[in-house]
């Protein structure tokens, strides 16, 4: 007699769970390879699978195929001096900006208001990112294509207000300054 666990079993294979080793390894990856040479379409579905494996248990199909895109590409140059100037930068889907202080660069990352399920969210605010003006690499600086359509997204711009326009997906004055 087939037992019904059988006949789920490819399903459960589809959604078995990523070894912490290889989560380690990705997140690793999406850390430090340079982004730049990827096309818009790989890009996309880079971001789409960084959001799958954002969660606590990522699946092993979306770990791996985050690899595979990312391991043949080179390592990204650290923002050293002179590179990472006032900037707005995006990294897994959060906005980073970057600010002269008076112990150097510094960075603040986004936080995003409200949003509960089926509301917009109200805006967001700055919070101090410790560590993070380091990491983030010229790669991944914002251009105005990119911040419409995570302002699209979130109904934020990435100024930290809220769009009245969400379709414009940013302000026509913070475009400027991208
Ligand atoms: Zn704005």
């Amino acid at each position: 007699m087939d037992r019904p666990t059988r006949a789920a079993r490819p399903a459960r294979d589809r959604d078995s769970l990523a070894s912490p080793r290889a989560v380690g390894y990705a997140r690793a990856l999406i850390h430090n390879r340079d982004r730049a040479r990827l096309s818009r379409a790989d890009r996309d579905r880079l971001d789409e699978l960084v959001a799958a494996t954002s969660v606590a248990r990522p699946r092993a199909a979306d770990v791996s195929a985050v690899i595979d895109i990312l391991k043949p590409l080179p390592a990204r140059l650290p923002a050293g001096a002179g590179e990472c100037e006032e900037a707005v930068y995006l990294v897994d889907g959060v906005v980073y900006r970057t600010r002269h202080g008076r112990r150097g660069l510094y960075a603040d990352r986004l936080v995003l208001i409200g949003g509960r399920p089926g509301a917009p969210y109200e805006g967001g605010r700055w919070e101090y990112a410790a560590g993070a003006a380091r990491r983030l690499a010229a790669a991944d600086r914002l251009d105005v294509a990119e911040a419409a359509a995570w302002g699209r997204r979130t109904h934020v711009c990435v100024c930290g207000r809220a769009l009245l326009a969400p379709g414009d997906g940013v302000h026509p004055a913070c475009a400027r300054r991208l």
